[in-house]
């Protein structure tokens, strides 16, 4: 039996809205993408929970800061309150659980709010950082990370140091109770946190769905994600 990956989408107007990217990405690690629609309450998330064997988190726009007791500020982006509301019930639930969760880009972002972390609204707002929004094509990796001894991802990686590609303008500020930093670029913005308790629940800043057709590290993470769910 192939796992079945719960897949969070983008909430615009006209409907929901998702890259192929994602689903194809956990299809070919050898998992079945599942798309999760908006409007369910929160017996609707337990029982989509029950019937699926991991998250994936995907990217988009900006967290409410309320959720981390912060006003907004002015360089903060797009919020999609629906969006917020069915993600943050959903981390809820499969961390409940103890079901795997792999959370890219805004979903890192999620994940660390959902459990009670930080974000910075702006990096540059912050400091001056490294080129976070790249200007190359998303398949191009376009900054190193430097992952944490005995971490998940450096094991995954087979290495402590790789390029990743880079869209994001946020970044995780203090990570949640249970959660640890361990990728960061080399201007100490957090690209990756993941769960200190051993179980499968990883954050990437990067976007590994653009890179897993032509970058090891990237389809290994996918790969990894998929395996965990199927146990
Ligand atoms: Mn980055």
């Amino acid at each position: 039996m192939k796992p079945i990956i719960a897949v969070t989408a983008n909430y615009e107007e006209e409907g929901l809205q998702l890259k192929h990217a994602y689903c194809d990405s956990i299809r070919k690690a050898g998992g079945i993408p599942l798309v999760v629609p908006f409007g369910l309450d929160e017996a609707d998330v337990a029982e989509v929970c029950g019937a699926a064997d991991g998250l994936l988190l995907t990217g988009g726009p900006d967290v409410d800061p309320a959720y981390y007791g912060e006003e907004p500020q002015p360089e903060l982006g797009k919020v999609t309150p629906e969006r917020d509301r069915l993600e943050l019930m959903l981390v809820g639930e499969f961390a409940k659980r103890g079901k795997p969760i792999f959370a890219i880009c805004r979903g890192e972002q999620v994940l660390n709010v959902a459990l009670g972390g930080t974000l910075h609204q702006d990096i540059q707002a912050w400091r001056r950082s490294l080129q976070h929004s790249q200007k190359a094509p998303r398949s191009h990796l376009s900054h190193r990370v430097r992952a944490a001894e005995g971490s998940r991802v450096r094991a995954i990686a087979g290495t402590d140091t790789f390029k990743v590609n880079s869209f994001h303008h946020q970044a995780v500020k203090d990570p949640a109770p249970g959660l640890r930093v361990t990728a960061v670029s080399e201007d100490g913005v957090i690209e990756a946190i993941e769960s200190a308790d051993g179980r499968f629940v990883v954050g990437v800043q990067w976007h590994p769905e653009d890179t897993a057709a032509t970058d090891d590290v990237s389809r290994k993470l996918f790969e990894a994600f998929v395996d965990a769910c199927r146990r």
